[in-house]
């Protein structure tokens, strides 16, 4: 679905990305692990172009988002619903109209169909009793499981998430990873840059470990886990287990 190549950035002369070069498969749940400062934020938004690559490619299904212009770039932007850490749900909509929003005003979506869609989601993350409730009066893990919701109303071809339990109190943690693993289930293609450990050796298929600007190592969770093979990562390993 998506296939990095040779992906660098630069913020002037610091080298934030060195040289990536990866492939995300269809269904496949990625987790992004590492230091502070390695790269991760920065790399999940070049895979959709909120950040310009200062060079090298990105195809999504094929299209290379570094040559497209803006119109074809937000076209298949559409299709990759992003969870950031912070929950940005708009505060002057209920949740409904939060779902709502994207699909009338991007996608067109009848009234009728984007309330269906909306109660369709809402359901599926534990928040149908809150449909109309503001995003104020609701808790951190709530609100984040309706900013999952928001995004899975676009119809995503991917989700990417960027440390989506981070801000959260800890009992919260809980629901949301809930909710994350449920759609990786159902088939989800997923890029998630975590540190829960539990959840990346349960749910990913794949840990990308990155520091310095580098995926340092791409393997199967037993394997990374248990048999880091760069000196990089089993320093890391030492420090979070
Ligand atoms: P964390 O685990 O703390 O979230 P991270 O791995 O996500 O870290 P990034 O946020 O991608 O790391 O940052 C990597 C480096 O890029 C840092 O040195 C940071 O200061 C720098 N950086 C990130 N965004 C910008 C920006 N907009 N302008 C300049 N430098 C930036
Ligand atoms: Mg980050």
């Amino acid at each position: 679905v998506i296939k990095i190549d040779k992906l660098q950035k630069m913020y002037g002369d610091n080298a934030v990305l060195k040289d990536i070069s990866e492939e995300v498969n269809s269904g496949e749940v990625i987790c992004v692990i590492g230091p502070s400062g390695a790269g991760k934020s920065t790399f999940l938004r070049c895979l959709n172009l909120l950040e310009t690559p200062t060079s090298g490619s990105v195809l999504f299904e094929g299209n290379d988002l570094t040559t497209l212009d803006e119109k074809h770039v937000n076209q298949l932007r559409e299709k990759m619903g992003m969870v950031f850490q912070s929950f940005n749900l708009f505060p002057n909509m209920t949740v409904i109209e939060n779902l709502k929003l994207a699909p009338k005003k991007v996608k067109s979506v009848s009234d009728e169909e984007a309330t269906k869609i909306a109660k369709e989601l809402l359901k599926k993350v534990g928040m149908s009793d809150k449909a109309d409730a503001y995003p104020v009066s609701l808790s951190g893990g709530q609100q984040q499981r309706v900013a999952i919701a928001r995004a899975l109303a676009m119809n995503p071809e991917v989700m990417l998430f960027d440390e989506p339990t981070s801000a959260l109190d800890p009992e919260m943690v809980g629901e949301v990873l809930k909710v994350m693993k449920d759609l990786a289930n159902e088939g989800m293609t997923m890029v998630v840059v975590t540190h829960e450990m539990g959840f990346a050796k349960s749910v990913a298929d794949t840990i990308w470990f990155m520091a310095d600007g580098y995926i340092q190592e791409s393997a199967a969770p037993d394997k990374f886990f248990s048999n880091p093979t760069t000196d990089r990562a089993k320093d890391f390993l030492e420090k979070i287990l």
